[in-house]
């Protein structure tokens, strides 16, 4: 089939993510056929570098016969089963028994899920049934970020902090409020960095103290922002954050979504930031994008009570812990771990990727902030390096690039005034070349369209 074939069948039927459905019609989508590495193919044959590694998903890269082995392996011998009532199964204990190999110590728990949405929607629950149980029922508000993302249903879009996605449905629920995002670059004012990331803490402190802490059951967070302009708190925002959650009792929850799996160099991005959540959030690098899965890791203080105290928790999914899933993801970690892909991401590509761009785009007109660490990167384009002036339409801008992007054939990705990368964990010195040189391409072309 052609590709207007498929673009036609999608704009007749699929209501695509986060896209003006009716543009599909005047620029349909580009079709993805084929993917190898940190390389996509699309349906005409065009060879595209994956910058952003699916959504920030395939941390192995693509076409690994390991994976697709280990998927084969388990569908032929237990295609599926459920961990309800009096059951479970190897594949998911296999998992366990890794992923708690894997995590530093204090954890000893896990929900599984669908995807990073579920995972939070879990923790929702979660949370609120914790409390309950140490008989502080009125824990109940969560407290969340400004342009955090934590996914697409109710209760993961109420953590979230998207007004766009807000206002499309009533959100956030009752008891979920949000607090200023550490974004620097745009809030700063003539604070430094350091200043800023302490003032961003205060405002938790603020709220809870508003609030009563005897009210606030949780601050939920990503370690570095993703969807929401991939943003890098100083270094003075998470020290100061964990020291107020544990003055005032209030859980601390991150969501690793993306940056769990080797994304920062670190298994998790909670160790490169120096502080230990109470919960913790996967999906993405799990399975890395080959098959869905998330999941809520739980402390030991929290596992336990759920453990010695709960009885009972009222909550299942007919495919959490899916043992096809669960093979999948226990190939990944066996080779993000046996090909030492995590630790090259700590020591080598990853400040290769970061020296490359700080050379490359340090003095560009353009770009007036480069962030990142390990794999992991942001553009923050502005109109006026020097006042840190930014674009009224930024995300038109940003939009431009990634379309310019593809016609480089890189995917890089646009939010919120940022253009951002995030491949494949595997890529080499040569395709971080490739990546940067492409980028500056699209980066130059938008420039110049701008007259900078
Ligand atoms: N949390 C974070 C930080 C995310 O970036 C995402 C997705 O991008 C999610 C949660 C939602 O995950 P999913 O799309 O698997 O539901």
């Amino acid at each position: 089939r052609s590709t207007r074939d498929y673009q036609q069948l999608d704009a007749a039927h699929h209501i695509n993510a986060f896209l003006d459905q009716k543009t599909l019609n005047l620029d349909g989508p580009r079709v993805m056929a084929r993917g190898q590495g940190v390389y996509l193919w699309d349906n005409d044959g065009n060879q595209y570098l994956d910058g952003m590694s699916g959504l920030w998903c395939t941390n192995i890269g693509y076409g690994r016969q390991d994976l697709v082995a280990a998927a084969t392996r388990q569908l032929e011998q237990l295609s599926y089963y459920n961990t309800f009532f009096h059951t479970t199964h190897p594949a998911v204990n296999a998992l366990s028994e890794r992923l708690f190999s894997l995590l530093p110590a204090g954890y000893s728990h896990v929900i599984y899920t669908n995807s990073g949405s579920e995972a939070n929607e879990v923790l929702i629950r979660t949370v609120r049934r914790y409390w309950d149980l140490m008989g502080q029922p009125n824990k109940k508000i969560f407290i969340g970020r400004h342009n955090g993302y934590h996914g697409s249903t109710v209760g993961s879009a109420s953590l979230g902090g998207m007004q766009f996605m807000h206002e499309m449905g009533d959100l956030p629920i009752p008891n979920v409020v949000h607090i200023g995002e550490p974004y620097w670059y745009a809030h700063g004012g003539q604070l430094s960095p350091e200043e800023f990331g302490r003032r961003c803490a205060q405002e938790l402190e603020d709220k809870i103290l508003a609030l009563g802490a005897e009210k606030v059951a949780a601050f939920v967070a990503e370690p570095f922002q993703g969807a929401g302009g991939m943003i890098f708190p100083p270094q003075s925002y998470w020290p100061e954050i964990q020291r107020i959650c544990r003055q005032y009792d209030v859980l601390l929850c991150a969501d690793e979504v993306i940056g769990g799996f080797g994304r920062t160099g670190e298994w998790f991005a909670h160790e490169h930031f120096g502080f230990q959540p109470d919960t913790i959030s996967i999906a993405k690098g799990l399975t890395s994008g080959y098959i869905p899965m998330g999941g809520l890791v739980l402390s030991r203080r929290l596992g336990e009570a759920l453990v010695e105290h709960g009885g009972v928790f009222a909550h299942g999914l007919t495919y959490a812990g899916h043992p096809v899933a669960a093979a999948v993801a226990l190939a990944n970690l066996d080779a993000l771990q046996g090909e030492g892909i995590v630790s090259r991401v700590k020591t080598d590509t990853g400040p290769y990727l970061q020296a490359c761009l700080r050379e490359v785009f340090d003095r560009h007109p353009l770009v007036g902030e480069i962030q990142g660490t390990g794999l992991v990167a942001a553009l923050q384009f502005c109109q006026d390096k020097a006042t840190r002036r930014r674009f009224a339409n930024e995300s038109d801008i940003t939009w431009r690039c990634h379309r310019l992007g593809f016609e480089e054939g890189v995917i890089i990705r646009s939010t919120l005034g940022r253009m951002i990368m995030a491949p494949a964990l595997v890529i080499s010195h040569g395709e971080i070349d490739e990546l940067i040189a492409k980028t500056k391409r699209a980066v130059d072309r938008t420039a110049q369209e701008l007259g900078l």
